[in-house]
């Protein structure tokens, strides 16, 4: 089985415009999400004019602050206390990476944890690791959750989900979720040893590495669920039809953490890349969006 990420996403999206709909209704609030892109950054504008669109296709506001390179962080700091208080931002998203002489964490930890809607601030891990209500978890890890649902129902219970990766906005909040569904939970890093022995005991196995095509087809249990949060750009092979890394000729194309065509033989389902993980992420800030406002609009 092969786990659409971009149906589920669109089934996402479809249920919250009917949701925003309802809230505007009800208490006349129209969930609103600004997000705040510094410098030029060709890929962070793709993503951000993405949001922007997706945003307002589900009904709601969507707000972009885009300022040049060189503002300074103290700047950037007064910018984000103005939406802090500004009671019509249901939302706020600072598009990363930022530039290197801006402190990535000074600026998480400045925003209002009501409206981080990327769900990094400490305040929502935190919330997050004490199994807490209320918390806004980060987009990509709750997007996970739902694919691998889409496969085995509602009740996770018992499995064992083998994360690889342990950052702070994958790896560690999709194994706490893990946790929170009552799986039994092994988190992999580059400090692992065994790591295939260790992916060969996962029911789930969920990969957020940044190395293309890393899971091989023997790492993976019969029928397991795989989960693939990678997205690496490589280059394709324009002879051969192949793609490989590291040859400048060809046509980029996007590939994930697992070796698609090995693994896809041996597990019960898979996330593609691109088309997999990778839209539940937007789907997922727009419902953190959503709960924002009906928490706290
Ligand atoms: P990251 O911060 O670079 O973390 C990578 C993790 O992989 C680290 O914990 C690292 O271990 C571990 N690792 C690296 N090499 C390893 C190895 N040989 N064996 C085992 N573990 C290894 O990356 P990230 O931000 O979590 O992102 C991971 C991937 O997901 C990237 O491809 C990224 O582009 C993608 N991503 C996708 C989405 C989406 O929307 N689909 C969102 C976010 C990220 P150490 O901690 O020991 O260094």
């Amino acid at each position: 089985m092969i786990i659409d990420g971009k149906q589920a996403a669109a089934d996402l999206r479809v249920a919250l415009a009917h949701e925003v709909t309802a809230l505007k209704e009800s208490k006349g609030i129209t969930p609103s999400l600004t997000v705040v892109l510094i410098g030029e950054d060709p890929a962070s504008q793709v993503y951000v004019r993405n949001k922007a669109k997706k945003t307002r296709e589900v009904g709601m506001i969507s707000n972009e602050i885009r300022l040049p390179a060189e503002t300074s962080q103290a700047a950037l700091l007064s910018q984000l206390s103005l939406l802090n208080n500004d009671v019509s931002v249901h939302g706020i998203l600072v598009q990363l990476p930022l530039p290197n002489h801006i402190d990535e964490s000074v600026v998480i930890g400045a925003i209002n944890p009501e409206k981080d809607v990327d769900g990094f601030h400490a305040m929502n891990s935190g919330r997050l690791l004490n199994g807490e209500t209320g918390a806004l978890v980060p987009c990509t890890p709750q997007g996970c959750i739902i694919l691998a649902k889409q496969h085995l129902g509602e009740d996770l219970s018992g499995k064992h989900a083998v994360v690889i990766g342990r950052s702070n906005i994958v790896g560690k909040p999709v194994a706490l979720l893990l946790l929170q569904e009552n799986c039994t939970v092994t988190i992999a890093h580059s400090r692992t040893k065994n790591l295939p022995a260790i992916c060969q005991q996962a029911d789930i196995l969920v990969a957020a590495v940044g190395r293309a095509n890393f899971v091989q087809g023997d790492w993976v249990k019969k029928g397991a669920t795989v989960i693939d949060v990678g997205i690496n750009r490589i280059e394709a092979d324009p002879i051969e039809g192949n793609s490989f890394e590291g040859k400048a000729a060809g046509k980029a194309k996007l590939v994930g953490d697992v070796d698609f065509d090995a693994v896809s033989q041996v597990c019960g389902a898979i996330t593609p890349v691109p088309g997999g993980v990778g839209p539940m992420t937007i789907a997922c800030l727009l419902k953190n969006t959503f709960e924002a406002a009906k928490l706290h609009g």
